[in-house]
């Protein structure tokens, strides 16, 4: 049944001006309760994989299907996607958690207080719901972020480099908020350029250089194969 996959890309193209294309005619899927990592080194295409998923740019060919239905600017399916991008500003002068009802606010959806303390918790940010942004670490912003992304619980989460200009403590903290939303068995979609990362979160991999997808499969399978050799093999 299609419409129960949170995702289906399907010869999906990206082009710039310039002739550059980012993404070359990539197909892969996302099926329910996996934890998939979108791996590759800079440039590969990550983000705008991520972001034509987000329904935030255009295609240029291909198609993308989350729980059956087409993205599209707009599409009411986006509801059901939790994002995260780096570089979400907060209030500082606000708590953690008026930051996020502010946010939901904005998007006009009804939200259950419930709701922002779930979040809150899995974010690891228990203790610190109540204080203001301005005294939260570097890590602690990007894991409100993550909370932000995983308000009402939302059927796929995507995460662009959650752990980019993290210090190692903070990355360990980062892998253990994707554990805790990952282990009631939902969907998550993130991008690394770090195969370790990668194995210690996610249960299968995608991995991109140049804009093509040139392997994946469970986790287990790619690192034993040598995941690091896919980022020398280069695209014809
Ligand atoms: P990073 O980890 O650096 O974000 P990435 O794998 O996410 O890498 P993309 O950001 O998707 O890669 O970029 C893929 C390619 O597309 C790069 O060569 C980039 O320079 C190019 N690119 C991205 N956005 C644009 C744009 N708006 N116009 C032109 N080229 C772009």
């Amino acid at each position: 049944e299609l419409s129960s996959v949170p995702l289906v890309i399907s010869g999906l193209t990206k082009s710039y001006p310039g002739g550059l294309k980012a993404v070359r005619d990539l197909s892969f899927r996302v099926e329910h309760g996996q934890v998939l990592g979108l791996l590759g080194p800079n440039g590969a295409g990550k983000t705008t994989t991520l972001r034509m998923v987000m329904g935030l740019i255009h295609p240029s060919e291909g198609h993308i299907r989350v729980f059956g239905h087409k993205v599209t600017p707009g599409a009411p399916v986006l509801s059901r996607i939790g994002s995260f991008v780096e570089g979400s500003g907060f209030l500082p002068h606000l708590s953690g958690a008026a930051n996020l009802r502010l946010y939901w606010a904005a998007t006009g959806r009804p939200l259950e207080e419930a709701h922002v303390e779930e979040a809150l918790e899995i974010a690891g940010l228990g203790d610190a719901v109540n204080r203001r942004v301005r005294t939260y670490s570097q890590g602690m912003r990007q894991r409100l972020a993550i909370a932000q992304a995983m308000l009402g619980l939302p059927d796929l989460l995507i995460l662009d480099e959650p752990t980019n200009g993290l210090d190692p403590p903070q990355i360990h903290q980062m892998r253990e908020v994707l554990r805790r939303y990952a282990a009631a068995g939902r969907t998550v979609l993130v991008s690394s350029h770090l195969l370790a990362e990668v194995e210690q979160t996610c249960s299968h991999v995608v991995v991109m250089h140049k804009g093509q997808l040139v392997a994946a499969g469970e986790v287990a399978d790619i690192a034993a194969g040598g995941g690091e050799a896919t980022f020398r093999v280069d695209s014809p």
